[in-house]
């Protein structure tokens, strides 16, 4: 593993000559360039809950609307059902209902499974009668890859027409258009398109093989993860992760490597994950964002999840995914966050 980041680190200094050498001095605010190499350290291990997307999206379908009107009057299509982020369950089970028997409601066309069924989701108030209603930190463990795909894209769809019900540049009212995937206004014709938010997630490793993990503001004591950070206009993916590192942490970060992404929508981000070799171990956390962070051996991780001193996101998560890659395996103790 050694072997591995110094070989990274050298590919690092290569590419950017002046930046991989001697250590200045950086102020807050203030990030060096990280490098993306390929040849991560640590991969994820198994896929991530909620990127399993075995699904054809048939977005040439989307403005199809014979085929749109067939598919709905096919008794094998599926219905997810909608409700405020949440989808309808039935026995903690996920619950599609055909057509005939879907309520009322926006109709997105969500694509089309392996066996050739055509899914569709109906975003509306109210659950049919008999159901409840889950959303994915509760099912993302439950589905298989095709309903995963389907129900993180309707949930992420749903988030966004909520929201978008009136155009930015003139106030109209918007309509949706394309199966649920263009929203158009009525006054001036602009066409507005669903959006997803990249945010960046990052386990920072030191030379020592240690973790970085940090405590956010308003969580509970005990509660741990790696750092992570919404990407702003005009910023690179692994300047953000510099960046973020850097204002909440203080630790100068060397090369980093991606590592996987999982869509997020709670409400619309698309969450990318990288590991992260650190320059610098000296903590100085920013109290805002970050109130505590730690480096962890695997042993005193483990010692700490075991003791319960220490908790964990879900599996479900991107976070304890990279954490667990950094590990080896699954992490010991049954607690994650509630
Ligand atoms: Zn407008």
């Amino acid at each position: 593993m050694i072997t591995v980041w110094g070989m990274c680190r050298a590919a690092g200094t290569g590419a950017h000559g002046d930046l991989g050498t001697a250590p200045r001095r950086h102020g807050r605010g203030l990030v060096r360039s990280t490098t993306v190499t390929t040849g991560p350290p640590y991969v994820l291990r198994g896929p991530l809950a909620l990127s399993r997307a075995a699904v054809d999206r048939a977005a040439h379908r989307r403005t199809d609307e014979d085929w749109l009107a067939r598919a709905w009057a096919d008794p094998r299509s599926r219905v997810l059902v909608v409700v405020d982020g949440r989808v309808a369950t039935d026995g903690g089970a996920l619950r599609t209902v055909p057509p005939t028997a879907a309520p009322e409601g926006e109709r997105y066309l969500l694509g089309v499974d392996g066996n050739g069924s055509v899914w569709f989701a109906v975003h509306t108030s109210r659950l049919p009668a008999g159901s409840s209603g889950a959303g994915l930190r509760e099912l993302g463990a439950v589905l298989d890859d095709a309903q995963a795909g389907m129900v993180v894209h309707a949930i992420a769809l749903a988030n966004w027409h909520r929201t978008h019900t009136h155009c930015p540049r003139c106030g109209g009212g918007t309509r949706p258009e394309a199966a649920g995937h263009l929203r158009r206004c009525g006054t001036d014709g602009s066409e507005h398109f669903p959006r997803t938010d990249p945010a960046v997630i990052v386990a920072v490793v030191d030379d020592e093989e240690r973790c970085l993990l940090g405590r956010g503001a308003g969580w509970p004591e005990g509660r741990f993860s790696t750092l992570a950070g919404f990407v702003e206009p005009g910023e690179p993916l692994e300047r953000a992760v510099a960046r973020e590192v850097g204002e909440e942490t203080g630790v100068e970060l060397g090369a980093c490597w991606y590592a996987g992404s999982q869509p997020w929508p709670f409400p619309s981000s698309l969450m990318v994950g990288f590991y992260a070799q650190a320059r610098s171990t000296d903590l100085a956390v920013d109290g805002v964002e970050l109130v505590e962070a730690r480096w962890f051996t695997r042993e005193q991780l483990a010692a700490a999840l075991r003791s319960g001193e220490v908790l964990m996101p879900p599996s479900v998560s991107i976070a304890r995914r990279l954490v667990e890659g950094w590990y080896g395996g699954e992490l010991p103790g049954g607690s994650a966050w509630r």
